[in-house]
């Protein structure tokens, strides 16, 4: 388990142990701090037979058939686009039957705010009714694209992000080459995104994106040339941006990069588009930023 969820695992691994761990969690945080693992460590630790506390016995049928990623009573729902309505009624199909484990029943919703809204309709009535030993762990970076009802009905349990001084040190036992320290601050909190970030091949680097961004904002650079040359790392480019920009709403409170942050995660959704001008779309991006500066 990653050190910053410790605490909150034992808090629920206790409930499941004294049976009061309520049958629906929203499990929410942010991007790059483990989510999914945590849900699936969750989830294993309901399954296991011989639980000790926070701890699977790794040797139970239960144990083994998670070990092999084959467990017919945890089911899981993940899309990468939209979650439609046939995957949730299908999953729902599913825990209404009883256990083939003699045990529990573990749904887990990856992205649940990818849900549409008649997906969340036929969610419902198994939030409001649930079978008996079943429990839904819904995940999430983005509650505020959930719909209420849905909110109302599971219990929300926020995954911390560690700070800055712990994010970098987590980072550093598992990454030989140095840190830039303001490129780690990008993505203060999110230690799996940092990690990953950094052990991907660099063929454009933080340098040439602050450089670029800082030509840009003070109108030495034209949006539309450097969205030109950056065409082929735009999505790296509207990542970085929008953790940037993040990172500069969270500390100077500006609703200017709340609304740049707004425009990045619409841009960087409309690159999966395929056929999209990534030109353009980067070009707008960074137009908007060489405004911003003007105004
Ligand atoms: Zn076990």
């Amino acid at each position: 388990m990653y050190p910053w969820l410790q605490s909150t695992f034992l808090q629920l691994s206790s409930r499941i142990a004294s049976n009061k761990l309520h049958h629906a969690l929203l499990l929410q945080g942010e991007d790059g701090i483990g989510k999914d693992a945590f849900a699936s460590s969750l989830a294993k630790l309901l399954l296991c037979q011989e639980r000790q506390g926070d701890q699977t016995c790794g040797q139970c049928q239960s144990c083994k058939l998670n070990a092999s990623e084959t467990h017919p009573d945890l089911y899981k729902i993940e899309s990468e686009k939209q979650i439609g309505v046939d995957l949730v009624r299908d999953a729902i199909k599913n825990l209404t039957g009883t256990a083939h484990m003699s045990g529990c029943k573990v749904l887990i919703i990856y992205q649940a705010d990818r849900m549409t809204e008649s997906s969340a309709n036929a969610l419902l009535k198994t939030l409001e009714e649930p079978t008996d030993n079943t429990f839904l762990l819904l995940i999430t970076e983005n509650p505020e694209s959930i719909l209420p009802t849905i909110i109302s009905r599971c219990e929300k349990q926020l995954l911390p992000s560690p700070n800055f001084v712990n994010t970098v040190a987590w980072v550093k036992q598992h990454h030989q080459g140095v840190i830039d320290e303001n490129f780690a601050r990008l993505f203060v909190g999110r230690p799996l995104t940092l990690l990953n970030e950094l052990q991907q091949e660099q063929n454009y680097n933080y340098q040439d994106f602050t450089t670029g961004i800082q030509g840009v904002m003070t109108n030495n650079l034209s949006a539309i040339q450097l969205a030109t040359d950056w065409q082929n790392h735009s999505e790296k480019v509207i990542k970085w941006l929008q953790a940037w920009v993040k990172q500069s709403y969270l500390s100077t409170q500006n609703e200017v990069f709340w609304q740049l942050n707004i425009r990045c995660i619409a841009a960087s959704k409309k690159l999966k588009n395929p056929g999209v001008n990534k030109t353009l779309t980067l070009a707008e991006l960074l137009t908007a930023l060489a405004n911003f500066e003007s105004n």
